[in-house]
């Protein structure tokens, strides 16, 4: 297990979980080739404090730092751009240690590094990883708000013409927060007191007393969302550290799905999207997120052969989930989704096989890595057996 942040059973059993939090050392730096050899329980942000310092970082961020890097890579874990794969991309080779014991390097590339990259740690256990690390960078971050039916129209625009861009909706607002972070060699001129101010106190106390009072009164949860767009509309104009602008407030515990779609159907998937949630069926008293990655050829990844749109339902805790849940992953499905492993998802083998074209060479690769089944549990054996 890594920091244990998925919401899917990953690392539910009743055996055997083996923590690597304290296997966290960087192993080697290498600044000409810029790559960083690190242990696999290391954390993303001592991973991005140790690459700081020495004047370097990684490529792209999802929204949190709080994943161990192993955990973070073997579920696909992503961030925003299309342009940028997933975090796994980001690994040049890793030491994988078998179910005999037996240790291999896996190198980018190899058919088997495809295999096991994403592989939800049923393949063995990663013990180090090299990754391809980058000259540390800012972002320039505008967040601003925008008619959320105008941004479809035009959402090609906004995806190929931003570094990293994504989307927050509070349903049932007409607006929706648009995010761009464009690369920049300019300096940092974002203020101390702000982000404490914003970042630290009111996104994360304000945040928590709207999802309170969106709980006691379900019915301000729809001006409860207005308001806080609202907020949004500053607009937000600042240059960052790029982990420190990646790296969103600490939200409140909550549920979650996200499944990535074709990018090609953007228009059309968003479109169905924001019709059911405004379908008036179910209320949100959560941040809706949409972002963007480019495809790969990992084997397992929610991304492999097609450049994706990633579309979520999120929702603090509360008797409709479970509604907003099917309802969404039928519309995922409808659209030829594919569920981030980290997440709440209900498909099972069927699925996946249809979905992955090396599904059935993994099932193979499993049994021959792991033919005692040491590394399975009751959700892998739903998944992969
Ligand atoms: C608040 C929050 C925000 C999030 N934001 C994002 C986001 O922006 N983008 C995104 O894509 N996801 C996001 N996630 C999901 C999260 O990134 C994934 O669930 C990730 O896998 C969790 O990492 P972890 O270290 O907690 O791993 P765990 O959940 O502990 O484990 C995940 C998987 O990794 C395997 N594993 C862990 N360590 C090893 C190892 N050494 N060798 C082999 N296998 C191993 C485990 O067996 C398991 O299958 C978020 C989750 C939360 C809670």
């Amino acid at each position: 297990m890594g920091t244990g942040h998925s919401w899917s059973a990953l690392c539910m059993s009743d055996e055997l979980l083996l923590n690597l939090d304290n296997y966290k050392q960087l192993v080697n730096i290498d600044k000409t080739n810029k790559t960083a050899t690190v242990q696999a329980g290391i954390k993303l942000w001592q991973l991005n404090d140790l690459l700081d310092k020495e004047g370097l970082a990684l490529t792209n961020l999802g929204s949190i730092d709080q994943q161990s890097i192993a955990g973070a890579i073997q579920t696909g874990t992503h961030g925003t751009g299309i342009g940028f794969q997933n975090l796994a991309s980001q690994v040049l080779s890793f030491t994988l240690i078998k179910a005999d014991g037996e240790k291999i390097t896996l190198h980018k590339e190899d058919d088997l590094f495809n295999a096991a990259i994403i592989s939800l740690g049923c393949l063995g256990i990663i013990s180090e990883l090299t990754l391809q690390v980058t000259d540390a960078y800012n972002l320039h971050d505008k967040t601003y708000t925008k008619k959320f039916t105008d941004i479809i129209d035009t959402i090609d625009d906004y995806i190929y013409n931003n570094n990293h861009f994504k989307m927050w909706w509070l349903p049932t607002s007409e607006d929706a927060i648009i995010f761009t972070y464009k690369r920049t060699s300019e300096k940092t001129n974002d203020s101390w007191f702000r982000q404490f101010f914003m970042d630290k106190i009111l996104s994360v106390i304000g945040f928590r007393l709207c999802v309170f009072l969106g709980n006691i009164f379900p019915k301000l949860r729809v001006p409860l969302n207005k308001f806080l767009t609202a907020q949004m509309d500053g607009p937000l104009d600042r240059i960052e550290k790029s982990y420190k602008v990646f790296v969103v407030p600490e939200p409140p515990l909550h549920r979650e799905t996200e499944w990535a779609f074709d990018v090609k159907n953007a228009k059309e998937i968003l479109t169905a999207y924001r019709n059911l949630f405004l379908s008036g069926e179910f209320t949100f008293n959560f941040i809706q997120e949409i972002r963007f990655t480019k495809g790969d050829n990992f084997w397992l990844s929610e991304c492999n052969g097609r450049d994706s749109i990633w579309i979520g339902a999120y929702n603090h805790e509360d008797k409709q989930w479970n509604s907003i849940l099917q309802a969404f992953e039928k519309f995922a499905i409808q659209h030829n989704g594919r569920p981030h492993y980290g997440k709440e998802f209900h498909v099972r083998k069927e699925y996946l096989a249809q979905q992955y074209p090396k599904y059935a060479d993994f099932i193979e690769r499993r049994k021959q890595f792991d033919p005692t089944n040491k590394f399975g549990n009751k959700l892998m054996d739903e998944l992969f057996s």
